[in-house]
């Protein structure tokens, strides 16, 4: 409990007291009133207050005003004990939720500390430094030791250690890293000293980005947190009409019947009316079952970027994977050289540099297979088409390797290859050159999260690819994919999505998962664009609504079904408050409930909810089940 809350907590205590000592006191008159008024006032000037500003600004409308009418309205009617129990016991509701929203607040915060506050920076004489990560530019070397965060992403320069990735990725295994492998911020450095050689800077790292996305999270709406704001709007002044349309009419309408109106009798009703009607559970539970569920979900590795995207993922109903480096590691081996017009070295030196400013999958393997250092400045007037390959000038030859609709596209007739793989046909110098065959892994956990998502009721699972039919097919069949789209390009891409996306059934969602090379517009095009973070590009991750960290495709299931389940919590708390509300406000308006009635229909409903809302916070904790 913070000081705030000790503060009322105290009052509480003081106020019960006197409450319950002046119920066993013979009080009378005017002593009576002004000793209710001592614990009225202790417990209930900061609501008074408030409904007084609210009244000001003119928007008076709100749960302070309710309070301070019903209290005032009981202790004009002479009935002290209740007008200071109400208040008393708004109060402990209001304590209770205080404490329980901060709770989950700082749960959640404690794990998302990642962000790292300083970093030491090595200086090119060895001599090393202290500094805020800030002000460390591109291609400077760090020092990370053990015990510590990495603060910026770099490549490892010498060392060998082991990294914890819990806090960005959700894996628990620790991740072993030796010289030459990319790091990323917000790891916690286990075991050995590294020195890291920063390849962005300290507000472009993982950590940095991971960070502004969930502090954005929170202002994207659901359509459940707009409900709430506009009914909270509509309902509080459509209440108070009621009560005094309920504390006016019966008694005229019975003096004109000429019997007596009962004033006292229906004011009480209607500042009963007003107390169970203040919508406190909604206003609070909702967002906090929304703001635990995006918590809870990024403990997983999975960063949702809006109450939005969490409630879109819970109505998924067809999953779109790109294939390369989204269901396959992207990570090619050479399987042969095919009809070469050189030797085949040379050909993937040609292949090798023609591709080296490309960032695509197909560039890093064939920088692999060649293995040895490039000399960049052979190549020069690089243009990549996407979908299809790459143009350069290399060593003054016109070189383009990509696959057939490059070739077509350059008028270069080229060699069919009957083999099952992913071909990169060169042309040197206007002149076709040979073809090679280079095959790709599935990733260990594709087939199990393709099961995965069946079982959770995807309706229907596509791949799109670039790539050639027979890769495509025999992808999609190991992995048991409904429907398969091969030798798209990038807008074909977009096109299919659409298709898919009218095609579905009113309320459905669409997810399209890629890696976001070459398909940033898709990702922004389906209701969920889910990326992968790790090998993505920058562009998928702004341009995606959900980010999977470690690269995953396991967690789109996982991501579906816990989103499911703290969507079924935000309706629980909806239609119960909602419910026992109407049926208070229908008693209270018969008579039948009386002001304790109503405050426990207040107060309990709250408490209630927002411990239903907590339940989004366990369900992490105890992991998905
Ligand atoms: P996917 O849809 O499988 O992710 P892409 O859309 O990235 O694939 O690429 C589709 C096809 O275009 C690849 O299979 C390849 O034949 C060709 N291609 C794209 N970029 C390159 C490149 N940099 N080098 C060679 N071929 C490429
Ligand atoms: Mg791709």
């Amino acid at each position: 409990m913070n000081r705030k809350q000790k503060k009322v907590l105290v009052r509480i205590l003081v106020a019960a007291a006197l409450i319950a000592l002046w119920a066993c006191l013979p009080l009378e008159g005017p002593l009576r009133f002004l000793m209710y008024m001592l614990p009225y006032g202790i417990i209930g000037y900061d609501i008074l207050i408030k409904a007084a500003k609210g009244i000001k600004n003119r928007q008076p409308f709100d749960e302070n005003f309710l309070m301070a009418v019903a209290t005032l309205g009981a202790i004009v009617l002479g009935e002290y004990t209740e007008g200071a129990a109400v208040m008393l016991f708004y109060q402990i509701g209001e304590l209770f939720q205080s404490y329980a929203v901060g709770k989950s607040r700082r749960s959640i915060q404690s794990l998302m500390d990642i962000r790292p506050d300083s970093a030491v920076l090595v200086h090119e004489d060895g001599t090393s430094q202290t500094v805020d990560p800030d002000e460390i530019p591109v291609g400077s070397t760090i020092l990370v030791s053990p015990g510590e965060k990495v603060s910026i992403d770099g490549i490892v320069l010498e060392g060998h250690s082991t990294l914890n990735t819990s806090a960005l990725t959700g894996e628990s295994l620790p991740r072993e890293v030796f010289e030459g492998d990319n790091v990323i911020s917000g790891c916690v450095n286990l075991s050995g000293v590294l020195k890291i050689q920063t390849t962005k800077e300290f507000g472009d790292s993982t950590a940095s980005k991971v960070l502004e996305l969930m502090e954005n999270a929170s202002s994207r709406k659901s359509r459940q947190e707009d409900f709430i704001t506009r009914f909270a709007r509509v309902y509080t002044p459509a209440v108070c009409y009621s009560a005094l349309a309920l504390a006016i009419l019966p008694p005229v309408f019975l003096l004109m019947m000429g019997a007596s109106p009962n004033w006292g009798n229906w004011i009480m009703r209607a500042l009963t009316f007003l107390v169970i009607s203040c919508p406190c559970a909604l206003v609070i539970s909702v967002p906090l079952t929304f703001f635990a569920g995006i918590g809870g979900i990024s403990r997983k590795g999975v960063l949702v970027k809006g109450s939005n995207y969490l409630e879109a993922l819970s109505r998924v109903r067809t999953v779109v994977f790109d294939k390369t480096g989204t269901l396959t590691q992207g990570v090619f081996e050479v399987d042969g050289v095919h009809h070469s017009s050189m030797d085949e070295d040379k050909l993937i030196e040609y292949a090798a540099l023609t591709e080296s400013y490309s960032a695509h999958p197909i560039s890093k393997s064939l920088q692999k297979a060649h293995g040895k250092p490039l000399d960049k400045a052979r190549v020069s007037d690089v243009e990549e088409i996407s979908g299809q390959g790459v143009c350069a000038q290399v060593d003054g030859l016109k070189v383009a390797a990509g696959n057939t609709r490059l070739m077509d596209s350059q008028g270069i007739p080229h060699m069919p290859c009957h083999s099952t793989g992913t071909i990169v046909h060169m042309a040197v110098d206007g002149q076709y050159a040979g073809h090679i065959l280079i095959t790709d892994k599935l990733k260990k956990t594709a087939q199990a999260a393709v099961s995965a998502l069946k079982k959770a009721g995807i309706k229907k699972t596509v791949m799109l690819t670039g790539d050639r039919e027979n890769v495509a097919r025999e992808t999609a069949d190991a992995l048991g994919i409904d429907e398969v789209y091969a030798e798209l390009l990038p807008g074909d891409k977009v096109e299919k999505v659409e298709a898919l996306l009218s095609a579905q059934k009113k309320g459905d969602t669409l997810a399209f998962v890629g890696d976001g090379i070459n398909d940033a517009p898709v990702l922004a095009r389906a209701d969920v664009g889910i990326a992968m973070g790790a090998l993505g590009s920058d562009a998928a991750i702004e341009a995606a609504d959900v980010v999977l960290m470690d690269d995953d495709p396991a967690k789109i299931a996982q991501a579906i079904r816990l989103s499911r389940r703290y969507l079924l919590i935000v309706h629980e708390n909806i239609v119960f408050a909602i419910a026992i509300k109407l049926l208070c406000l229908l008693l209270s308006a018969l008579g039948l409930a009386g002001m304790w009635t109503a405050i426990f229909a207040d107060v309990g409903v709250m408490v209630l909810a927002v411990l239903n809302a907590i339940r989004a916070l366990a369900l992490n904790e105890k992991g998905e089940s």
